[in-house]
């Protein structure tokens, strides 16, 4: 007879302490799809820019498979072209619209409650292959609190997500 541990398998390949990637082409984008696939309960996110298709995917593969998932986005989402906004808001994640900063320029992604992935690097193509860019992966549920808390300040004066598109020309009557 099997006694197989079923749950208690880790399968976790996060490692302990801090990764970094470096932007152009330096495996960012793959790091923080990484992560969220191992995300079973909760991820919090802030962006700047999100265009990053894989990332959006990831996120809402993570919302189909019962984890919470909620978006704080800087304001110039709702009219960016290229923008995730409508994706994930489309696919049941909670999507909100920071706009009470000149730019809310932090990019954060907080998964249960002990990874924070942070740095200059915004969740978008062109951060991946052309610009140059920092990622962290910090495992570490201390500081990732402190992030938590942040993120719940900025989350209390953000607002639902709604696109804005350029207003239709006025006719003549
Ligand atoms: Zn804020």
């Amino acid at each position: 007879m099997s006694l197989a541990l079923a749950g208690c398998e880790r399968q976790s390949s996060i490692p302990l302490g801090v990764q970094v990637y470096f932007s152009p082409k330096g495996g960012a984008t793959e790091a923080v799809v990484e992560a969220l696939d191992h995300a079973t309960n909760r991820i919090r996110v802030q962006a700047y820019s999100f265009t990053s298709a894989p990332i959006a995917q990831s996120l809402v593969e993570a919302r189909r498979r019962g984890v919470k998932v909620a978006v704080i986005l800087d304001e110039s989402q709702r009219t960016e072209k290229y923008s995730a906004a409508d994706f994930l808001a489309h696919n049941d994640i909670r999507t909100l619209i920071d706009a009470q900063h000149a730019i809310a320029h932090n990019k954060v992604i907080l998964i249960d409650g002990y990874l924070l992935l942070t740095g200059s690097f915004n969740f978008t193509k062109a951060a991946e292959e052309k610009n140059a860019e920092n990622l962290l992966v910090i495992n570490d549920p201390v500081l990732a609190a402190k992030y938590d808390a942040n993120w719940q300040a900025h989350e209390q004066h953000s607002e639902p997500y709604a696109r804005e598109y350029p207003a239709p020309r006025q006719g003549r009557r």
